[in-house]
Parts: C-alpha cells; structure tokens; sequence
C-alpha cells in the first residue's frame, strides 16, 4: 500500500497544519482551521487529490502539475 500523508502540526506552531508529504515548507501545504474540523479535513483531502494522488511528494507533484499543464494546449 502507497504512504499516505498525513495531516500534521508542531506544538510552537499550533494554528497551522501542514502536509506531511510537503512538510513545512510550501503554502499549498498549510492550513488553517478557520472554522470546522471537517473543512479542514475537506481542504487537506482537495490538496491529497491535487498533489498526491499517486503519493508523490510536493516538489514531484508540482512538476507533474506543471507538466501537465503545459501539455495540453
Ligand atoms: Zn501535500
């Protein structure tokens, strides 16, 4: 079975969760929890799906993404 990320946050950097597959590093893989528990667990779910649907880490996905984008024209 693929690794799954892993929604994560550090203790002197409560309000914000992070993606384990991109660490701490990338805005697209922080959130915040403005509101409800499940709309950040909706948010994290969009970003698995966009940058890690085949359990690549961010700097793979992101050049995939890139990729992809500039092939279909
Ligand atoms: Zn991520």
């Amino acid at each position: 079975m693929a690794k799954e990320p892993i929604l994560t946050f550090i203790l002197s950097k409560p309000d914000k969760f992070h993606c384990s597959f991109c660490g701490h590093g990338p805005d697209e893989g922080a959130f915040t929890l403005d509101g409800h528990v499940r709309d950040l667990i909706a948010a994290f779910e969009a970003h698995v799906e966009r940058y890690h649907p085949k359990g690549e880490d961010f700097s793979q996905a992101a050049a995939r993404i890139v990729r992809e984008a500039t092939e279909d024209h």
